[in-house]
Parts: C-alpha cells; sequence; structure tokens
C-alpha cells in the first residue's frame, strides 16, 4: 500500500461527507509528462489515439480542507495502470480525478457491525472505523497479503480487528470468505468490499444461507481477479 497525496487549487470545494465514497483517477501512462483528458463516446471515455482512458477507483481517504490535499492508499500489486504508475510517482506528476461519487449510508438503527474486506477495503474500513459510533461494536476481517500489508487503523473501543494473511495459493477473498462464514453470529449490519467473486459468495452466503434482508448488508465489488478495471 502507497499513501499518494494529491494537491492542487482544483481541489476547492472537494468534500469527504460519509464513509466509504470514491473517486476516480485518470492515470496517465508511466513518464508522461501532460496529461490528455478522454472524451466520452457514448460507451467509453477514450483516448485520442482511440485507447479506452485508464480510469480507476479509490475511496478519498482523508481530505484537508485547508491545504487543499487528498489522500489515496493506493495498493501496490504486481501490475496495473493505477498500480504502476503510484509505484513510479513522482512528486508534482500530474494526474486528474472526478468525484467524489456515491457513500455509504450507516444504518441508524445497527449498533453492531461487521467489516470484512481486502487490502483494497483498508481504506473504506479506516473510514468506518472513525464514522461508527464508539459505543457501537465492531468485529473487522482484513484479509492481506503478507504480514508487512498490515497497517495502523483508527482506535475504535468497540472494535476488534483480525488481520488474515492469505495463503499464497488460494484464490482472492478466501480467508475472508472463511472468517465470515465462520462467524456464530451475525451483527446487525453487514459491510464487505474486496475482490468480486469473494464478495459474490458472501452476498449469496450472507442473504441464502444467514436469511439476511438486503438493507442490512452493503457488498461491494472492488476489483477482479484476472481483469483489469474498465
Ligand atoms: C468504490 C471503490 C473504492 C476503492 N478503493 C480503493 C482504495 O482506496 N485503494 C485501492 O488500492 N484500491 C481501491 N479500489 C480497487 C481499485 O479500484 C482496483 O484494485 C483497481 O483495479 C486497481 O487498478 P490497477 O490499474 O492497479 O489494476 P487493473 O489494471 O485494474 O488490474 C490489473 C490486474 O491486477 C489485478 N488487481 C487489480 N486490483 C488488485 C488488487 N487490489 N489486488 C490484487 N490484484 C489486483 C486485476 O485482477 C488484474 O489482473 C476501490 C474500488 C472501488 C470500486
Amino acid at each position: 500500500m502507497l499513501r499518494i497525496v494529491l494537491a492542487g487549487a482544483e481541489l476547492d470545494g472537494f468534500a469527504i461527507d460519509a464513509p466509504a465514497s470514491s473517486v476516480r483517477m485518470l492515470i496517465p501512462p508511466v513518464g508522461a509528462d501532460e496529461i490528455v483528458m478522454p472524451e466520452w463516446t457514448g460507451n467509453q471515455f477514450e483516448l485520442p489515439n482511440g485507447d479506452r482512458a485508464p480510469i480507476r477507483t479509490f475511496t478519498p481517504r482523508y481530505f484537508d480542507e485547508q491545504r487543499l490535499e487528498l489522500t489515496l492508499d493506493i495498493v501496490l500489486h504486481d501490475h496495473g495502470a493505477a498500480s504502476d504508475w503510484a509505484r513510479n510517482a513522482e512528486v508534482h506528476d500530474e494526474v486528474a480525478i472526478s468525484g467524489p461519487g456515491r457513500s455509504e449510508t450507516l444504518d441508524p438503527e445497527a449498533t453492531s457491525h461487521l467489516l470484512a474486506g481486502d487490502e483494497s477495503a483498508i481504506p473504506a474500513i479506516g473510514q468506518l472505523l472513525e464514522a461508527i459510533p464508539t459505543d457501537h461494536t465492531m468485529e473487522v476481517h482484513v484479509e492481506i497479503s503478507g504480514p508487512d500489508a498490515r497497517i495502523e487503523l483508527p482506535e475504535h473501543g468497540g472494535a476488534d480487528v483480525n488481520w488474515l494473511v492469505a495463503d499464497p495459493d488460494s484464490s482472492p477473498g478466501d480467508a475472508m470468505v472463511a472468517a465470515v462464514v465462520a462467524l456464530d453470529d451475525l451483527p446487525d449490519a453487514v459491510w464487505v468490499a474486496g475482490e468480486a467473486a469473494a464478495v459474490q459468495r458472501l452476498r449469496k452466503h450472507l442473504f441464502d444461507e444467514r436469511g439476511r434482508s438486503r438493507s442490512s448488508v452493503t457488498a461491494r465489488g472492488y476489483w477482479k481477479h484476472g481483469r483489469s478495471a474498465t
């Protein structure tokens, strides 16, 4: 995970009103010295050379209104436009962002919460830990690729945080899915995010096997194993 701080007068008016919202980032090619803006063709954002523009989604982790600084925490995985860009980014490099987009509305009735996610969900989980009242209880399961991927999460008096180191031979999300399936009792509200197929397995488990109501579960596929985001 690499922390990237974006700054600029263009961020004036940006605001994070609720946890787990998103921004879309147009990724410039590594080494490019200027941003080329794409055009919407009716079905995709296209660059002047006809290529689909690499646009990726991230959680706006913090926004400093005074300094106009937006912090993103980006997972450095094997390869990918965003991951490669972040790995090679230098001070004063430029990117374009839009947003913020949809955020989570917390169920006002829920007083116990389950949060489960992989590394891509750590920024959103951090925001949820900050947003959920401290007299609520929270069970948190975070699947990480190795012990080094563990980062400091915000303190929450009612949270029990479990770091699950993934078996390198397993499919993404296996450890997170197993942790949720193993729970005897589920909290009032469930929030899960991470690799899309794993999230889909959890959705199925929660609705079909646990009989959870749609309104008590938020399940978001953040990325697809073996496929670039579009
Ligand atoms: C609402 C929302 C919020 C998100 N917030 C964050 C965030 O704060 N931080 C963050 O890092 N990601 C976040 N993501 C996920 C991020 O958008 C994807 O991981 C994205 O695919 C990364 O783009 P890329 O160009 O690096 O890789 P891509 O070009 O999309 O993919 C290239 C290859 O890498 C694999 N891949 C993609 N992402 C991952 C990953 N995380 N781990 C392992 N392999 C991967 C793909 O399966 C593919 O094989 C969020 C997604 C959503 C929808």
